[in-house]
């Protein structure tokens, strides 16, 4: 294997592969650089669209594990090759009596989600609402970066593989104290949200009721709950709203436009199926170096990637769109600490990546961001005695790989380490360094550059005499911010008469122009600075 040679060998040891990838004068670098490449990927433009591809508790430790397990250890991801690749911190906050509220350091996906749809931190369990002195008393609503996009008339969808009120497609397009308040059945920690309290209700109808055109996921038990007004979620949202329900693979296929309707697709009574059936670590350790995932008899559950080119293709439209989709089975399979079911939820968000690039070659202008919403708990060790709960599987390079969950006896929870975030497209650059998950709310919404473009304003004297021209001088006042150079240019009749330079500032400028003639001058001010160039023209008549 050529690759893995390249890969692994030394700078020295090289030299002696080289010809197997392209040499170069010192015969030790393998590939051509990708500087020119990557220049040519930056676009501070802010996108038409934004798809935002979300895998719950995906982290570094387990994009690897899934990629030695896929692909083998010299495999690449389509999301390892996104352009733009940075590292984004995701701790929360804990209640209090604020203003400032004490950090949580590990996070759940509430407050994660929030993060990025409202660009504010919150308390756990808080769906885009900030925080409070105890979890059963409400926040204040934050707009969400759906709602922006909504009502700046573009389509939003919302996808996941979860059930669709679940913490991470809830913030998206809702608001509420408690995340656990996902139907109108289960509200008693949410009281101030009941809509007979004057609140927006439930997960499962603020969602509805928030016009979203594409929801699919699972949740159906959700809006199978009677509403305080009588009939079910979904019965409200088919007959009030206008919603098309659909609840299989073919349903959905079925449908080709939300032009006049939106789509409630709910494909599970709770969670999808992930790709992969279980393989649940044990004490001591589970399965063995011929342990292979198998893959899970999903039904008619359209998968993630099936989901999210179906929202694609109903949201495509002139005005632009807002799409989040969840791979969500990461994080829960995760939870049980079964690697085989976390697998295939992170295979299924490859799949899904691939798909959005897809578009995105076809629609530059819109942003593909790929992250996650907190790290989690699968470790890659050495072997079966590598942690509290183990298990082994084969990989695609046929050799033993051992996972280890070592947060708890049993199950498995959270961690708080700072995740991975990759983007391509308008703003895509942005992700670059260290962030942290609230910045990823200006980047979909495009970011104003930091560095400000100069301002100019000048006035002139509408008319001046040829010896006030060329002797006292025309009175130039102008004002100019933020520049580094300032010129002026005078023309008469296609002829530059003469090129100086202004001082930035507020100020008048007696500008001679020793050649002026009788007729119309023509003055340009070009101010140039970091971040950009303006340019203003005013005319003087130049009388006898
Ligand atoms: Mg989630
Ligand atoms: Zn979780």
């Amino acid at each position: 294997m050529t690759r893995t040679l390249v890969r692994t060998m030394g700078a020295a040891a090289l030299a002696g592969v080289v010809a197997l990838a392209g040499s170069t004068a010192l015969g030790e670098i393998v590939d051509a650089d990708r500087s020119g490449e990557i220049a040519a990927q930056i676009d501070s433009s802010t996108p038409r669209n934004v798809i935002l591809i979300i895998g719950d508790g995906m982290d570094d430790s387990m994009i690897t594990a899934a990629r030695n397990y896929e692909l083998g250890a010299d495999g690449r991801f389509a999301l390892d090759e996104l352009p733009f690749t940075g590292a984004m911190t995701t701790h929360g906050l804990k209640v209090g009596a604020g203003p400032d509220y004490p950090i949580a350091y590990v996070s759940d996906s509430a407050p994660t989600a929030s993060a990025w749809s409202t660009g504010r931190k919150t308390v756990d369990s808080r769906v885009s609402q900030g925080p409070s002195t105890a979890l059963e008393v409400a926040g204040t609503d934050y707009q969400t970066v759906l709602e922006k996009y909504a009502a700046a008339g573009k389509r939003t969808g919302n996808v996941s593989t979860a059930e669709i009120t679940d913490a991470t497609p809830a913030a998206a397009a809702s608001h509420i104290n408690n995340r656990a308040c996902q139907g109108p059945a289960t509200m008693a920690t949410c009281q101030s949200a009941l809509k007979s309290n004057g609140g927006k209700g439930s997960i499962a109808e603020q969602l509805v009721d928030n016009d979203v055109d594409v929801i699919l996921g699972g949740g159906a038990s959700r809006y199978a709950q009677a509403t305080q007004a009588g009939p079910t979620v979904r019965q409200y949202a088919e007959d009030q709203l206008g919603y098309r329900v659909v609840s299989d693979k073919a349903g959905l296929a079925g449908v080709s436009s939300v032009e006049d309707r939106p789509v409630l697709g709910l494909f599970a009574s709770g969670n999808m199926t992930p790709y992969y059936s279980p393989l649940v670590a044990q004490p001591g350790g589970a399965g063995s170096a011929s342990t292979t995932c198998q893959p899970a008899n999903r039904g008619n559950q359209p998968s993630l990637s099936e989901m999210t080119r179906k929202a694609i293709e109903l949201l495509d439209n002139e005005d632009g769109f807002f799409l989040q989709t969840e791979s969500a089975m990461i994080d829960k399979q995760e939870h049980a600490s079964d690697i085989c079911g976390a697998i295939g939820d992170l295979r299924e968000i490859d799949e899904t990546v691939k798909v959005a690039l897809e578009y995105q070659a076809e629609n530059p202008d819109t942003l593909v961001i790929v992250t996650g919403d907190h790290s989690h708990s699968t470790q890659i060790v050495g072997g079966p005695s590598g942690g509290k709960q183990t298990a082994t599987v084969r990989t695609a390079d046929g050799d033993p790989l051992t996972v280890a969950y070592s947060t708890q006896d049993s199950g498995s929870a959270h961690t708080g380490s700072q995740i991975r975030v990759a983007a391509k497209g308008p703003q895509a650059a942005n992700v670059l360094g260290t962030i942290d998950q609230t910045d990823l709310f200006d980047l979909m919404l495009g970011k104003v550059p930091s560095t400000p473009a100069p301002t100019a304003t000048f006035t002139v004297p509408a008319t001046a005499t040829r010896s006030e021209a060329r002797a006292t001088g025309i009175a130039v006042s102008s004002t100019i911010e933020d520049a580094d150079r300032v010129r002026l240019t005078v023309e008469q009749a296609g002829r530059t008469l003469l090129t100086t330079a202004l001082e930035t500032g507020t100020r008048t400028t007696k500008v001679r122009v020793p050649k002026a003639v009788e007729g119309e001058l023509v003055l340009t001010l070009t101010a140039t600075g970091e971040g950009g160039e303006v340019e203003r023209t005013r005319t003087v008549l130049v009388v006898r």
